[in-house]
């Protein structure tokens, strides 16, 4: 008996719906062989290169720069010299111009744009449909909107923009989060190096093109590709007034160590291990999409992902039924397919990772279940896990894991809820699911986290800000809040 065979024996129910494939077209978008660095409004042809792949096939894609410091210091001064030759004196209605022409040319070519966003990075093409794109483009249009009345988001305080910003960003939504630290850098007036994940370059040097249609000024914005030591030479770089980084917290933490004392502002948006806290009194059905929305999301590589799923002991059985009951419905495969539910994991590295902490979850003594699944040959999958019997003291239960794997922990009263959410280094987000809503405000005053849904999951608008409390970082991204560290002020 193979082992789809004996899961599929165990399955709460069939899983015999067939799907005809959907495929969305991969020639919407035409790549090159080759890319430079997009420096000073130009391609730049990079010292050295290396390979970006689709993970979903392990197919090589193209090949990109790996920036070196003479590259990176190339990049800063062509920054400075946009910043004080015209970026930073141009009227804000006219920089205003510029991030509308950037949101509506985003949102003329979201399907383009989708496609690649998909094939480099792994995830459903559905999500960077739905979710990746239209976000991007609201975060241009609304930051937009704000460069013209930054006297009013702060007034009398007359608000001055840094000079250069830095700016590093992970490979889960590369292009989603590379709107939210050039949206608010240059409504605010600042120039901008940014250097996106090694393993998902693609759709921002892609953006390039979208800068050049858009006219933006040669030097407002610059696109340097390559590895951590392409992140560190920025970090270092001493022409960078701040640096705006996401990732993860032990590179946050070395940023933090090394810009301390220089007088450099910095932004951190580091990892999670969010609670998602069901009540006895929460819509079942709706709370059980709502914890697969929460963890089944782009693989689970987000930072937010209700990855601890705490839910009340009266519930359990029900809730942990119907929550195997529709992952039986999951469809993992082809990102470019539209029925696609759960994508390719991002890299090998990734996947490694998962592995050894799923690993170490069934070593500590969880119990674990994953639906039948038939996985593609080539690329980098994971069956999507649900652990139960997790104590709190597990790898699983306190470690980011960064892929599609929830963690099952009970609790009686709304107190012991709090304090098992709390138990955490981190806190960047949390999910409350309850009818009554004096306990979603009683929760929201206790539960340590930058963002709290309530009777929902991962969703985003770029008028809220996102943030994190402890090891999570410091520092809000979207509204007006989102400004402020882009700012000075007298
Ligand atoms: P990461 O290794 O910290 O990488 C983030 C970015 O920093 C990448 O561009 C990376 O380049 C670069 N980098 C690596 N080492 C560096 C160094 N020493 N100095 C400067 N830059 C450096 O994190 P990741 O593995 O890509 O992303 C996953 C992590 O990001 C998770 O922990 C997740 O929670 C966190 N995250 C947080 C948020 C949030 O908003 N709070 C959002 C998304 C992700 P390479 O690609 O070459 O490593
Ligand atoms: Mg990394």
């Amino acid at each position: 008996m193979t082992d789809l065979e004996r899961k599929q024996d165990r399955a709460p129910v069939p899983s015999s719906w067939e799907y005809a494939p959907a495929p969305e077209a991969r020639d919407l978008v035409q790549l090159r062989d080759r890319y430079g660095l997009f420096i000073g409004g130009d391609w730049i042809e990079p010292k050295e290169t290396y390979e970006t792949i689709d993970p979903s096939t392990e197919a090589p894609l193209a090949q990109v720069g790996q920036a070196t410091p003479e590259e990176i210091d190339v990049a800063v001064k062509a920054a400075r010299d946009a910043f004080e030759n015209g970026w930073s004196t141009i009227s804000p209605t006219e920089r205003a111009k510029y991030l509308f022409r950037i949101a509506r040319i985003l949102q003329e070519r979201s399907r383009e744009f989708a496609v690649l966003e998909s094939l480099n990075g792994g995830k459903p093409i559905r999500e960077s449909r739905d979710v990746d794109l239209p976000l991007a483009a609201a975060h241009f249009f609304y930051y937009a909107g704000w460069a013209d009345k930054l006297e009013y988001a702060f007034p009398n305080r007359k608000p001055r923009p840094l000079g250069v910003a830095g700016q590093i960003i992970p490979w889960n939504f590369p292009l989603l989060m590379l709107a939210w630290k050039i949206a608010p850098a240059l409504a605010a007036g600042n120039t901008v190096v940014l250097k996106p994940a090694e393993t998902t370059p693609l759709s921002a040097l892609h953006f390039c093109d979208v800068l050049r249609q858009a006219e933006l000024p040669p030097g407002v914005v610059n696109i340097v590709t390559g590895d951590g030591r392409a992140g560190a030479e920025i970090v270092k770089h001493p022409g960078v007034d701040k640096i705006a980084f996401t990732g993860s917290t032990d590179v946050g933490k070395a940023i933090q160590r090394e810009l301390a004392g220089t007088g450099k502002r910095l932004t951190l948006e580091l990892g999670g291990k969010a609670a998602n806290v069901i009540f006895d009194d929460a819509a079942l059905d709706q709370a059980v999409e709502g914890i697969v929305n929460g963890i089944y999301f782009n693989q689970g590589h987000v930072c937010c992902a209700g990855s601890r799923l705490l839910v009340q002991e009266s519930i359990y059985e029900p809730v942990v039924e119907k929550l195997k009951r529709r992952l039986v419905t999951l469809r993992v495969g082809d990102p470019l397919d539209k029925n696609t539910d759960v994508g390719a994991i991002n890299s090998r590295q990734q996947l490694d990772k998962i592995a050894e902490l799923v690993a170490a979850g069934e070593e500590e003594g969880a119990e674990i279940y994953q639906p039948p699944c038939r996985l593609p040959e080539k690329g980098y999958w994971f069956v999507p896990t649900v652990f139960t019997n997790v104590a709190q003291s597990y790898r699983i239960a306190q470690e980011e894991i960064f892929g599609p794997v929830l963690s099952v922990l009970t609790f009686r009263t709304p107190d012991e809820a709090v304090e098992k959410a709390n138990n955490t280094p981190y806190g960047l987000s949390a999910g409350v699911w309850t009818e009554k809503g004096s306990r979603i405000l009683a929760m929201a005053q206790k539960l340590r986290a930058g963002v709290i849904w309530a009777n929902t999951y991962n969703r985003f608008d770029p008028a809220s800000p996102f943030g994190g409390y402890k090891e999570s970082g410091f520092g809000r991204e979207g509204g007006r809040h989102g400004l402020e560290p882009y700012l000075d002020f007298e």
